[in-house]
C-alpha cells in the first residue's frame, strides 16, 4: 500500500487534508473538505487526478505520481464515465437551444 498526503488550500481558512491510497492496482482518496465529509466527489481530489498543483500546499511531487497511478483503476474507468456522461449533456442542451431557436422561428407570423 503507498499513501499520499497532500494539503490543499479551499475555500476555508485551513488547507484541506487530502489522502490518496493506492492499494492492490485500486486508487482511493479522501478529502476533509465538506463535500469528502459527506461522501461526494470534490475538486480538490479530481484536480490533483487531473495533474494540476493549483491550491496545493504541501506534497506537490505526489501530484504525478498520483495522477500515473490512477491509469486503468475503477476510480479511472468512473471518471471517464462521468466525462462521458457531461459531454452528453452538453450535447442534449445544444439540442434543447436548438429546439427552442425552432420553435421560436415557428412562432413566427407571416405578413
Ligand atoms: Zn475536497
Amino acid at each position: 500500500m503507498q499513501e499520499f498526503h497532500l494539503r490543499v488550500q479551499g475555500s476555508a481558512a485551513d488547507p484541506y487534508d487530502v489522502r490518496f491510497v493506492s492499494l492492490d492496482g485500486e486508487l482511493y482518496a479522501s478529502c476533509s473538505c465538506a463535500a469528502g465529509d459527506a461522501g461526494q466527489s470534490c475538486k480538490h481530489r479530481m484536480s490533483i487526478l487531473d495533474g494540476k498543483l493549483g491550491g496545493v500546499v504541501d506534497g506537490e511531487s505526489f501530484v504525478p505520481v498520483i495522477s500515473h497511478l490512477l491509469a486503468g483503476t475503477s476510480l479511472d474507468v468512473a471518471i471517464q464515465e462521468l466525462g462521458a456522461a457531461e459531454a452528453e449533456l452538453e450535447r442534449a442542451k445544444k439540442a434543447v437551444s436548438d429546439a427552442k431557436k425552432k420553435v421560436a422561428r415557428a412562432f413566427h407570423i407571416p405578413r
